[in-house]
């Protein structure tokens, strides 16, 4: 049956790829956007929705366009995040907070909002896009590690709060994979991190969506507040 499905960050990279598993499979998916052409993406049959998502307001009227189009999410993937490294000595409040503000509040906001439609229909699926870097920590990454770190909390607070209504909170934890995020990084970055993945290689986009899909599935109706990591091991089932 095909869902109301709402991908974060679907414009590009992991999104995308996340985006597209579920269109294929026949689902109705609604993307966020800030930059790209939304045209583009409608052509590939996604309904693009403009909102920057640490911006409540904008929240709320995606959400209401989503409603009006294809009914309320069913399926939630808080895909949307950022990066600001930075050496603590040199990190300053805004490089915190600003990072703390779109990967941990920003999916606050998201999962708030479609809560409503999901507790109406005594169903739903949520899934977040954490990190290995939330449970391995990384040198210059303490606003980031501490925000993907947060929503493992958050998800397995939310999975004990809203489980007798069939809402499932489930986080997938990406290693390196091959986007815009990983391509600011030398040659020199890239080598050394291939040279810790027991796989030896990056995930392609791909391989991250169809966990995610996985988890938003029939198959998975019994799996909630779980970390999946899709990390070729790096973590090794941290
Ligand atoms: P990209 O940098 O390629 O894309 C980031 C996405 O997030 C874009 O769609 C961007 O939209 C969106 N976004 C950022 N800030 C906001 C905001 N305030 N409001 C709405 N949308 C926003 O990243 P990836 O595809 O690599 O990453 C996707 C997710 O996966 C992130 O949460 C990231 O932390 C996580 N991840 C990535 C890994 C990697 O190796 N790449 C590894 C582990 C986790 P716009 O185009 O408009 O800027």
């Amino acid at each position: 049956m095909s869902r109301s499905v709402l991908v974060t960050g679907g414009n590009r990279g992991i999104g995308l790829a996340i985006a597209r598993a579920f269109a294929d499979a026949g689902d109705q998916v609604a993307i966020t956007y800030r930059s790209g052409d939304p045209a583009e993406l409608e052509k590939q049959g996604f309904l693009a929705v403009k909102c920057d998502i640490t911006d409540g307001e904008q929240v709320e009227q995606a959400y209401k366009e989503i409603e009006e189009k294809h009914g309320p999410v069913e399926v939630l993937v808080a895909n949307a995040g950022v990066t600001k490294d930075q050496l603590l000595m040199r990190m300053t409040e805004e490089d915190f907070t600003s990072v703390l503000d779109t990967n941990l509040t920003g999916t606050f906001r998201v999962v708030k909002r479609a809560n409503r439609g999901m507790l109406r229909a005594k169903k739903g699926r949520v899934v977040m896009i954490s990190s290995v870097v939330g449970l391995y920590g990384a040198p210059g990454q303490a606003n980031y590690a501490a925000s993907k770190a947060g929503l493992v909390g958050f998800a397995r607070s939310l999975a004990r709060e809203l489980g007798s209504r069939d809402i499932t909170f489930n986080v997938v934890a990406p290693g390196f994979v091959d986007t815009d995020m990983t391509r600011a990084l030398t040659d020199e970055q890239r080598a050394n991190i291939v040279a810790q993945v027991p796989l030896g290689r990056y995930a392609q986009v791909e391989e991250i969506a169809a966990a995610v899909r996985f988890l938003a599935s029939d198959d998975a109706s019994y799996i909630t507040g779980a970390v999946i990591p899709v990390d070729g091991g790096l973590g090794m089932g941290h």
